[in-house]
C-alpha cells in the first residue's frame, strides 16, 4: 500500500518516491506520497514530479483499492525511478484552511444550535456542508459567521492522533460524527481534534490551529428539502 505521508505531516510540501506501477487509466503509483487523493469532501492534490531530468504536472490523484494513483500530463517515469514530488502549495494550503473551517462550523452549530452535519464538499476557499436545520434560525449567517470568527480568533490548537477503535466508539463526540459508520476493519481511527470544540474521525489534512484559517463568511444558505438545509462558506 502507498504510504500516505500526509496523515503525519499535512505540511510536508515535497518528497521523493519511487515508481512502483503504472498504467494506462489510473497513472502512476508510488510507494509513498504526500498527494492527497479526492476523498472525505477534500478534492485531490495537483503538483509536479521530477526525475533524471524530466518532469510531469499531476493532474489528478486518487485511491483504487487503497493505492494512491497519480495521473500525470505527459510521459511517465518507468517502474524503479526515483521521484521527486512537489505539491501546488497554495491550493493545498487553500484546502487545508477551508477544511478546517468547515470542522470549526460544524462545532459551532452543533454547540449551538444541537443540529448535525448530514453531507459538504469543498474547493480551495470555498465549500458547502448541510444540517439538519428546520427551519434556519433568525439571523443565521450573520450570527454563525460571528461564532466562527470567535473560535478562528480564539486560535485553537488542532491535534491530529490514532484512538483504538474501541476507543473511538466509546467517545460521544466520535459517535455524534458517526464514526461507528467507518468498516470494522479499521482498527485505528485517526482523530482531527480542535481542541475545546470539535473532534471527527477524519482522513483529511488541517491547518494547525484556528487561527490560520483567515476570516469566515456564509455566502448563501439554500433549503434542500425538509430538515435539511446548505449553508455555502467562503474563507479569505
Ligand atoms: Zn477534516
Amino acid at each position: 500500500m502507498t504510504e500516505r505521508l500526509y496523515l503525519d505531516d499535512a505540511y510536508l510540501r515535497s518528497f521523493t518516491a519511487t515508481v512502483t506501477a503504472l498504467d494506462d487509466e489510473r497513472g502512476v503509483l508510488l510507494d509513498r506520497t504526500s498527494f492527497y487523493p479526492t476523498g472525505g469532501g477534500q478534492p485531490h492534490d495537483t503538483g509536479v514530479l521530477r526525475w533524471d531530468g524530466a518532469e510531469a504536472p499531476v493532474v489528478e490523484v486518487r485511491t483504487v483499492d487503497g493505492e494512491v494513483w497519480h495521473r500525470i500530463d505527459g510521459s511517465a517515469p518507468s517502474a524503479g525511478t526515483a521521484v521527486d514530488g512537489e505539491l501546488d502549495w497554495d491550493r493545498r494550503h487553500q484546502l487545508m484552511r477551508t477544511h478546517t473551517a468547515m470542522h470549526i462550523l460544524c462545532g459551532v452549530i452543533w454547540n449551538e444550535w444541537g443540529k448535525a452535519v448530514t453531507g459538504g464538499n469543498m474547493e480551495p476557499l470555498t465549500g458547502r456542508m448541510d444540517f439538519e436545520f428546520d427551519p434556519l434560525p433568525d439571523e443565521f449567517a450573520l450570527r454563525v459567521s460571528q461564532l466562527v470568527n470567535a473560535e478562528i480568533d480564539a486560535d485553537r490548537p488542532i491535534e491530529v492522533f490514532e484512538l483504538a477503535r474501541a476507543e473511538a466508539l466509546a467517545d460521544d463526540d466520535l459517535i455524534r460524527t458517526k464514526v461507528n459508520l467507518i468498516p470494522d476493519s479499521v482498527t485505528e481511527i485517526r482523530v482531527v481534534d480542535i481542541v475545546g470544540l470539535d473532534k471527527q474521525a477524519d482522513g483529511g489534512t488541517h491547518v494547525r490551529s484556528t487561527g490560520e484559517v483567515g476570516r469566515f463568511e456564509v455566502t448563501k444558505t439554500e433549503s434542500k428539502g425538509k430538515g435539511n438545509k446548505r449553508v455555502r462558506i467562503r474563507i479569505t
